[in-house]
């Protein structure tokens, strides 16, 4: 018994990724990108993540959407600047309405195992960004999510607001332009860079590692990118094919 503890202990630890279903997982049957089946479908391959993007409604409501425009009967509309009534009439490839970041959050307590990531996309005007955080951290602490619930963003503004609204939260950095001693400087949890970022820079990921820091990729789709991110020890691959990179972690 001692011997086999003994030799339990001393075996190398082998570090496995963790995978985010990008926008959900939406490459299969009767879903669409951050649709709450996205979500849903995400719980139930048993990944650690799901992300999923936000923006904020011209008249205050946080919307799930990607891009910065919607197009509805052939006009395009940007997000930030359109009220909600409209956007409502927006309907995903799957037939379901634009979600709330509500009705997202209300759907997401019912799921099992799954992290929600939530990006927080770069709006024209600070102060939107600011009610955007303010609504939706508050919305994942009253429905006590806190520990379940992630944030990714471009933006600088958002770091800031995370770390003052919830000074425990994971925040990464999308935009892969700061090292990653800045990065621990300004108490960001780590780095969420494009995979062709970390291939110039292969050495930040020690370097995240030796800060405490945590090391995340987008979106990583094609076999040998995903044995590339492996190979540099990445803690995270956010990607659109989740069942790819399990089957490749797992025959590792
Ligand atoms: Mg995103």
């Amino acid at each position: 018994m001692m011997l086999l503890l003994a030799t339990l202990l001393y075996l190398p630890v082998i570090q496995s990724q963790e995978i985010i279903a990008h926008r959900g997982f939406w490459k299969t049957e009767g879903s669409a990108q951050n649709s709450i089946t996205a979500l849903m479908k995400a719980d139930s391959i048993g990944v650690f993540g799901s992300e999923v993007d936000i923006w904020i409604s011209s008249d205050g409501i946080p919307v799930v959407n990607h891009d910065a425009t919607v197009t509805l009967d052939g006009k395009k509309l940007r997000v930030e600047d359109t009220p909600f009534g409209t956007l409502r009439k927006v309907k995903l490839s799957n037939g379901e309405q634009m979600p709330t970041v509500e009705e997202y959050l209300n759907a997401f307590e019912k799921c099992k195992k799954v992290k929600l990531i939530i990006e927080f996309k770069s709006h024209t005007v600070k102060e939107r960004e600011t009610e955007l955080a303010r609504k939706v951290i508050d919305m994942v602490h009253q429905r006590g999510l806190k520990d379940k619930v992630e944030y990714i963003a471009f933006g600088i503004h958002f770091l800031q607001l995370v770390r003052q609204l919830d000074p425990q939260a994971s925040i990464y950095y999308l935009n892969g332009d700061m090292s990653p001693a800045v990065l621990s400087s300004m108490g960001v949890s780590g780095l969420d860079y494009h995979y062709n970022v970390l291939f110039n820079h292969p050495q930040w990921v020690e370097a995240a590692h030796k800060l405490g820091q945590k090391v995340n990729v987008w979106t990583v789709n094609k076999a040998e990118d995903i044995q590339k991110v492996i190979d540099l020890k990445v803690d995270f691959i956010t990607t659109d094919e989740p069942l790819r990179v399990k089957e490749i972690i797992k025959n590792r």
